[in-house]
């Protein structure tokens, strides 16, 4: 087994205490790479690297349109490697190949073209100032040098929210991919390379939580972008503190989906699976908790449950396969461990409940809950997979009212056939993202992020240029 190594300064190299980890495929729970283990020492090394380059003549030289090119050649590497690059993301995370082609691997190539076009249009402003006899402009300018943390869940995709823009902003970076999915990060970083970037513009330190927080107290790092677990954003944010590090933060969620007695069932049934099955259940935005109108509650239930049984589950590499395995042994027994709470504490179980047994792998019936209460453990934390609890309501106000009665603000869905009242709804509704009479899509131009314990920022869009640039007043005197 070839062992991946850290990317620092345009070199590969091992990790400098020689140490290793190994990387599984989830569909057999056999290795299936191995990767270096960065330490302190390689996250300074790292640091240094990018400080180097920040203000190298290599990377500063760079007219906006030469670097908006050097993002699109990206964009079009990814797109020439897409189906080793699915391949990969299947083998080593477990979604399901459809999944790594139609979103992971598109949606990063997309995300280098959506940045290539902003590179030319990062501009500041002339403001108004009321001071006579001067003039005043802003420039934008990179905030420095970028520590990009990414999931488990989307790889490939989460690194291209951050590298992209990070790198359209003129900003250097250390990127940092989970340990449990390192493979289509590395990748990335060698087509980063291959398009033309200075040396230390782009660094890689594949590794666990130890990388992380190296990069996050370091000094030399002025930004962290992380993606990741509401518990480990606290404590970044909590370190990013002590020397005033920029931060932003996408972190869990707990979307609910408010279904109103007019909605069209079929779709809102359709949408719902989509929704809350994608890549396992295992989306920050996956729909979760289903509050749904009582004249409606049961029937909707058990379509809902119908449905779960006829997708087909298997390993990604299986075309047919729509639902894939979890992404570890532990994530799975933590999945059981929320279910069984739900069985424990009074919800009814129409499906699943449990991981499919005549298979190796991390697999997990898609399992269904009714008759929940808003005080159960599965209706308040984030389970991330394929667990969907029904939730009856009787008042839409109160619907909305029990909605935002949540820790998590990340996304929201809301079905009905009254386009009156899905805006009003939409309008009361606490979270970054509403989806109307829709499943839970991103796209590179519509900010991303969340309110309340789901962070703070946004990603994608307009949004994600203010995150990685700093604004600075320029006076001047026209006596
Ligand atoms: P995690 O928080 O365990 O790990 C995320 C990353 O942080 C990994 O690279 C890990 O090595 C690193 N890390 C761990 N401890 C660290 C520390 N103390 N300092 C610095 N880095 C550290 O999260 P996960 O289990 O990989 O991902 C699942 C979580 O991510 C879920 O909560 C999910 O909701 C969230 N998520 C959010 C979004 C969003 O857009 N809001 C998107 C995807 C996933």
């Amino acid at each position: 087994m070839t062992v991946q190594t850290l990317f620092i300064a345009g070199q590969w190299q091992p990790a400098s205490s020689g140490a290793e980890f190994e990387t599984l495929d989830p569909a057999s729970g056999q290795p299936h790479a191995r990767c270096s283990e960065a330490g302190t020492t390689d996250a300074d090394a790292a640091v240094a690297a990018a400080q180097n380059a920040l203000h190298s003549a290599e990377w500063t030289g760079l007219t906006p349109a030469q670097r908006a090119r050097v993002l699109w050649r990206i964009g079009d590497l990814i797109e020439e490697n897409a189906e080793e690059l699915a391949a990969l993301e299947t083998r080593d995370q477990g979604q399901p190949l459809g999944i790594s082609q139609a979103i992971s691997v598109a949606g990063a190539a997309e995300h280098f073209r959506y940045y290539a076009g902003w590179v030319t249009k990062i501009s500041g402003e002339t403001e108004p100032v009321s001071i006579p006899g001067v003039f005043h402009y802003t420039r934008r300018e990179p905030v420095g040098v970028c520590a990009l943390i990414t999931p488990w869940n989307f790889p490939l995709l989460i690194a291209s929210w951050k590298i992209a823009p990070a790198l359209a902003c003129g900003n250097t970076i250390i990127v940092k991919p989970a340990e449990q999915t390192p493979m289509t990060t590395v990748r990335l970083v060698e087509l980063c390379q291959e398009a033309g970037l200075p040396a230390g513009v782009v660094n890689l330190l594949t590794g666990g939580p130890e990388a992380g927080r190296a990069l996050v107290e370091h000094p030399g790092v002025d930004k962290v972008s992380f993606t990741g677990s509401t518990d480990v954003g606290r404590e970044i944010a909590r370190a990013g503190a002590e020397n005033f590090k920029r931060v932003s933060l996408e972190l869990g969620g707990k979307t609910p989906i408010i279904v109103l007695p007019d909605a069209d069932l079929d779709a809102a049934v359709a949408g719902s699976l989509q929704g809350a099955l994608v890549n396992s259940g295992q989306v920050c935005a996956a729909y979760s908790r289903f509050y749904v109108h009582r004249s409606i509650a049961d029937e909707f239930a058990e379509a809902l449950a119908k449905a779960v049984q006829e997708v087909p589950i298997g390993p990604g590499s299986d075309p047919a396969a729509q639902l894939g395995p979890l992404v570890t042994a532990e994530h799975l027994a933590s999945v059981h461990a929320l279910v069984s709470t739900g069985i424990e504490e009074g919800a009814r179980l129409l499906t699943g409940g449990g991981p499919v047994s005549d298979r190796p792998g991390f697999f997990y019936r898609p399992t269904v809950f009714t008759d929940v209460r808003d005080d159960m453990r599965i209706a308040r934390e984030e389970i991330f997979g394929p667990v969907l609890a029904v939730l009856p309501f009787d008042d839409e106000d109160d619907a909305v009212a029990r909605a935002n009665d949540s820790e998590y603000g990340l996304a929201a869905a809301v079905w009905t056939r009254d386009v009156a009242r899905a805006h009003r709804v939409a309008h009361a509704i606490r979270s970054g993202t509403v989806f109307i009479n829709m499943p839970n899509p991103v796209d590179a131009a519509a900010p991303w992020g969340g309110f309340r314990s789901s962070g703070y920022g946004r990603e994608m869009g307009r949004g994600a240029i203010d995150l990685y640039t700093e604004v600075k007043s320029v006076w001047t005197s026209l006596a």
